[in-house]
């Protein structure tokens, strides 16, 4: 079997050791050629400065997280989350990134109302699309795994993500994390389906038993997912970059970053 594309880090990887300046020197050091970070780190050293700081240390951008979220109780709420995605998709097109990792967002407050939810997402996506694509950045549609769909995510499947993607054509693409797809009896012919329209690859495992069904992910070689196997499969459909380690875990953000980039790289070396 090949070996894995470049290691990426996620930021959400060592959130709560390192800021942006810390992560992208400690990719330096530890070698580590892609970084994938969070808007949030981003606000706090500045665009500009962020992006300059990674161009210097050599890195290459896998993603930016994240944009999407869309569904909102009022008019005013769904054009808040427009106008944050539109300032997103300048941010990723500053910082050179692959893609903007777009997420659904989970239900409004007080709704029971799924498919206006899902609705709410296409009609955003729709609003957005425009201005990505004049800004040459790839929207990365991420479906999350079910146990999301009322508080992050009512995209929950690969199959439901690329329906959009036949819907909207160019510059929309898919994030395959494969936390979240790993159990979905399609996932084979999903992926194929796929083809080159994969503009993301996201790596951790599924502990077992897990004690947080969002932080509590793990080190690749931890729990049950083949990821080797789902590698594979996005090869066969076309996917070549890179390998990006997003490891959500209360348990990982109380290590030693600088064990954690070494862990990082050896499990992606031999469980990837
Ligand atoms: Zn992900």
């Amino acid at each position: 079997m090949s070996a894995p594309g470049p290691l990426s880090l996620n930021t959400a990887t060592v959130r709560d050791q390192w800021s942006l300046a810390q992560a992208i020197e400690g990719c330096a050091r530890h070698g580590i050629p892609g970084i994938s970070p969070w808007r949030d780190k981003v606000a706090e050293l500045g665009l500009a400065q962020s992006a300059r700081h990674i161009r210097d240390a050599g890195l290459f951008v896998s993603g930016l997280c994240r944009g999407g979220m869309f569904p909102a109780a009022d008019a005013a709420g769904r054009r808040a989350a427009i106008d944050d995605n539109l300032r997103a998709i300048d941010e990723a097109h500053a910082l050179q990134a692959n893609c903007l990792v777009v997420l659904g967002g989970g239900l409004p407050p007080g709704s029971k109302d799924l498919p206006g939810a899902r609705n709410m997402f296409h009609d955003g996506l729709a609003a957005v699309l425009p201005a990505a694509r004049a800004a040459g950045v790839t929207i990365a549609l991420e479906p999350l795994h079910p146990m999301t769909c009322a508080d992050r995510s009512v995209l929950s499947t690969l199959g439901q993500a690329l329906d959009l993607c036949d819907e909207f054509g160019d510059g929309v693409g898919i994030a395959l994390d494969v936390y979240h797809v790993w159990w979905d009896p399609q996932l084979e012919a999903q992926v194929a389906r796929a083809g080159k329209r994969i503009s993301a690859f996201h790596v951790c495992d599924w502990l077992v038993p897990t004690t947080d069904l969002v932080f509590d992910r793990g080190m690749p070689g931890d729990g049950v997912i083949d990821i080797p196997g789902i590698r594979a499969m996005a090869e066969a459909a076309g996917y070549n970059g890179p390998c990006e380690l997003e490891l959500l875990s209360h348990r990982w953000w109380k290590e030693d970053p600088e064990q954690v980039l070494t862990r990082a790289k050896t499990a992606h070396a031999t469980a990837c």
